[in-house]
């Protein structure tokens, strides 16, 4: 099969490494891609908007799959398009269409289809311009800390978790008054602050059928002890042992079930990848959030423990054969470090030289992210994070003992990685 996959993420990075591992590749696209991607792949010089490119490059090389690494394509429409041109619509394309990427582009709607379909979740009103008083007069009503979300894509920052109620009405009209998230704040969903330990839980389905794959616990800020600002991802542990039997029945049971059955009662063509976002309050889940394709960096822990055919997947799912897959996962764990540029998520210089980067052993996957080739055919920084190191083995510590190990021996000017990824697994119950 010859495949194109859309995006140049350390997300991208960890398919590429599984499409290129499977026999059932034969040719391996990705755009734009990175450095990492050059080298299992042929990066192509395509935007991940620009359809029309993609459709000529899909005809011209033959392509039998496209797999849709981020948000960004897929909530334009990038599926639609495929399947509105002559030439391309029956090709199997992994990623829903707008109107089911629209459970990430919209919190209002993924709200709306949550309570449609009984899926638990947070208690929440929306309200716009329009409805500015009675919006004022709902979060007084609520306890604190109350959840205010922009409705639309702000690139993850969103969501503000007010303590007090000053802070809550006067974020609340920036919001809406003077678009602090820019159009994505046109709307603004006040939701009850849940207590817990979140979770994310991944699902293929090709709208019909479902392969839950294997759950990961992702680390967002910046500094140790999960303090400081939001990023992207500072690392990822999956499998997460509080999230065992019991618990993940009942997402599989209340979460996963519902949202299969819901899509398909709203007529929603989807093919792709859902990431849940859960929080475990009290040992029951609630869905804080739907992402319509897989998360970084918990890809990169996630898809090196899959042990069937990932090709074979992805192709079931973009065909509507997911039924008749078996997913079979490895045993062991694993845990990703990202290493990020001195300064991120603030601003961040670009173009230092990255060394240590050969002789890789077995318990480690280095992933690229932000990383390009620099004109003198070294290896460079190219965004803020720069590298996600998965490290594999029989425990939580093995594993995190392998990727560190491969962390300290790659560096560059100002390189910042987390040291305490997974130590919060470690001390659970303790
Ligand atoms: P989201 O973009 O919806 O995933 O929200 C970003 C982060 O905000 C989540 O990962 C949670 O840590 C937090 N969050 C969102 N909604 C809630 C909620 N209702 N209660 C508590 N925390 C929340």
């Amino acid at each position: 099969m010859n495949i194109l996959l859309l995006g140049s993420g350390g997300r991208e990075h960890a398919f590429a490494y599984k499409i290129a591992n499977s026999p059932k590749c034969d040719r391996l696209f990705v755009a734009p891609g990175n450095a990492g991607t050059a080298d299992i792949a042929t990066n192509v010089s395509i935007g991940i908007t620009d359809f029309a490119a993609m459709k000529e490059f899909v005809l011209a090389n033959s392509i039998d799959l496209v797999v849709v690494g981020p948000e960004e394509p897929l909530v334009k429409g990038v599926a639609d398009y495929f399947a509105s041109q002559e030439e391309t619509k029956t090709l199997p394309v992994v990623g829903p269409k707008q109107k089911g990427a629209t459970l990430e582009g919209s919190k209002d709607f993924s709200k709306q289809f949550m309570q449609r379909h009984q899926v638990p979740t947070a208690a929440s009103a929306t309200f716009s311009k329009e409805t500015i008083d009675e919006g004022l007069s709902f979060i007084k009503k609520q306890q604190l800390p109350v959840v205010l979300k922009a409705d639309g894509l702000a690139a993850g920052k969103g969501v503000l978790i007010c303590e007090t109620l000053e802070d809550a009405e006067s974020s609340f009209r920036e919001m809406l008054l003077e678009s602090k998230f820019g159009s994505a704040s046109e709307k603004v969903v006040i939701e009850e602050f849940l207590s817990g330990i979140e979770l994310s839980v991944f699902v293929a389905t090709d709208g019909k059928s479902y392969k839950i794959l294997p759950e990961a616990k992702d680390y967002k800020r910046i500094g140790e002890k999960d303090t400081g600002l939001n990023t992207g991802g500072m690392g990822a542990v999956s499998p997460v042992p509080f999230a065992k039997g019991e618990f993940l029945k009942k997402v599989e049971e209340k979460v996963v079930k519902p949202t299969i059955e819901g899509l398909e009662k709203d007529n929603i063509d989807y093919k792709g990848f859902i990431f849940i976002g859960l929080m475990n309050n009290d040992g029951e889940p609630y869905v804080i959030e739907y992402n319509v394709r897989m998360g970084d960096p918990e890809t990169q822990a996630v898809l090196p423990r899959i042990k069937s055919d990932f090709v074979s997947l992805l192709y079931a799912m973009g065909t509507g054969t997911l039924e008749d897959y078996e997913l079979t996962l490895e045993d062991f764990t694993t845990t990703t470090i990202v290493m990020v540029a001195g300064g991120y998520p603030g601003g961040y210089p670009k173009g230092d030289v990255i060394s240590g980067l050969e002789n890789e052993t077995g318990t480690s996957i280095t992933f690229h992210a932000g990383t390009s080739i620099s004109p003198e055919g070294n290896v460079v920084t190219n965004g803020g994070r720069v590298l996600g190191i998965t490290g594999k083995g029989n425990s939580i510590e093995e594993a995190l003992s392998n990727a560190y190990s491969r962390v300290n021996e790659i560096s560059w000017k100002d390189v910042y990685f987390r040291k305490d990824i997974g130590q919060d697994i470690l001390n659970y119950g303790k």
